[in-house]
């Protein structure tokens, strides 16, 4: 295929036999949130460029290198949509729906775009859900949202096969303290950090602290500890966010090195992490931001949010063979019919019983053909049952009904029982 004809590198199609085990996931992700009363947003998915620079900081990696910019056709700035807070953000001021304190406890889903070197686990277009509430400033909602995606973790089968870590990133004024501290301890080895950490150092300090560099890690090992210079107030919201997962018996470590890579986190912040999948290991991450909506222009407004990546989580599902039975049989019956007369009761017979039980799942044979087609075709579409409509039956007014995977004999139905009798087969098991 000639190069213009193909997908954008990192950006890629969810193909029909990859698309059951996404809408598995989504849909028990809305269902749970459904549950613990999160209603959905939808932003656009281009914003002014400003929006992120402002929001996520100019100094940070996606701001720098990841995001693809462009002008629209009268000058302005645009940027697709690297993550959504800052958009849900911008929505939620615009429309007025956090003033006068109101609580919003909002989730979306979506492709987001950062222009990163593709591999696994991490691609160009990639799809997030995400979580923000805005107007709680305590622990609790810190812990709910923990709580709620350690309910969902167990609902897929992988609660096993993830890890919690935890920080405090305390106040601004705390973090203010512990950068100074930090930017002190880190000039007098200057020399000794890599060339990135070195420009980090004047630019953002705390993203040193998330070099992947061995020579500066050994480096860190004597920092100052940010848990040193957590005021009170960050200590005990920290301190109420702990007592909270030990009530539900959620396991964490505690990880001092754990900044997120974004400008606007304060207070908590976490990542649920996995060895499942190499070098992408985060599956999940988020924290509280409490400076963020003033620094967007707001009025001072705590919050707190996450986002998880679909594509990591789906990856997870399939490495650890986490497929519910019920995807990957999308059909339960397959109507084969014989001749003109017999495709046009068929089709009647079909809608009347579609009408009776609304969430079978029957398949109409299109495009003819012989009989002995028309049964590979009913049998490589998983159904459980053929029906078959022929000259012998239309004169009887019956559907040959005939069990495809090996449960008893095929029998005839009266068209008017059909309905009846494919429900005690199928729908009620
Ligand atoms: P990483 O350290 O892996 O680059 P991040 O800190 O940049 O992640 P966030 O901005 O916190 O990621 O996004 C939340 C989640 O979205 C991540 O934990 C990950 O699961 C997913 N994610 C982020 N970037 C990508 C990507 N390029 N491709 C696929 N998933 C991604
Ligand atoms: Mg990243």
């Amino acid at each position: 295929m000639s190069k213009s004809l193909q997908a954008i590198r990192g950006m890629n199609d969810i193909l029909p036999e990859q698309t059951p085990l996404w809408r598995h996931f989504e849909g028990t992700v809305a269902r749970l949130l459904d549950n613990y009363g999160y209603k959905q947003i939808r932003m656009p998915i281009v914003e002014f460029t400003e929006l992120f620079k402002r929001s996520i900081g100019e100094v940070t990696d996606i701001v720098e290198k990841e995001m693809y910019t462009f002008d629209d056709r009268n000058g302005d700035s645009l940027t697709l949509r690297p993550e959504g807070t800052a958009a849900c953000v911008r929505a939620v001021l615009e429309h007025g729906i956090t003033g006068g304190g109101q609580v919003q406890k909002l989730w979306y889903v979506g492709p987001m775009f950062r222009h990163e070197r593709p591999q696994k686990g991490r691609y160009r277009q990639f799809h997030q859900i995400g979580l923000e509430v805005f107007n709680l400033e305590g622990p609790d909602i810190d812990a709910e949202l923990i709580v709620l995606t350690w309910r969902l973790w167990g609902e897929l089968g992988i609660r096993d096969a993830v890890k919690l870590e935890l920080n405090s990133l305390g106040t601004s004024e705390s973090r203010g303290r512990y950068r100074e501290a930090l930017v002190a301890f880190l000039s007098e080895h200057l020399d000794k950090l890599d060339e990135d950490s070195q420009r980090r150092l004047k630019t953002n300090p705390l993203r040193v602290l998330d070099t992947k560099n061995a020579d500066t890690q050994a480096i860190l090992a004597d920092a100052p500890k940010m848990a040193d210079y957590l005021d009170d107030e960050s200590r005990l919201h920290f301190e109420g966010l702990k007592a909270r997962l030990d009530a539900v018996g959620i396991p964490y470590v505690i990880n001092p090195k754990l900044v997120r890579g974004l400008d606007y986190y304060s207070k908590t912040v976490f990542e649920w992490v996995t060895d499942k999948l190499g070098a992408q290991g985060t599956v999940c991450a988020g924290g509280r931001y409490d400076g963020l909506v003033e620094q967007m222009g707001g009025k001072p407004t705590p919050g707190v949010g996450f986002a998880m990546g679909i594509e990591r989580l789906v990856l997870m599902l399939e490495t650890l063979e986490q497929i519910p039975e019920e995807i990957s049989r999308q059909v339960d019956v397959y109507l084969c019919a014989f001749g003109e007369a017999a495709e046009l009761a068929g089709l009647a017979l079909a809608e009347r019983v579609r009408d009776q039980l609304p969430n079978l799942r029957l398949q109409v044979n299109a495009g003819a053909g012989s009989f002995k087609s028309q049964f590979k075709k009913a049998d490589k579409s998983g159904a459980l049952y053929a029906l078959i409509l022929g000259d012998d039956e239309m004169a009887r007014q019956v559907v040959g009904f005939k069990p495809l995977r090996g449960q008893g004999e095929q029998q005839s139905i009266a068209w008017d029982a059909l309905a009846a009798h494919l429900a005690t087969c199928i729908v009620q098991g």
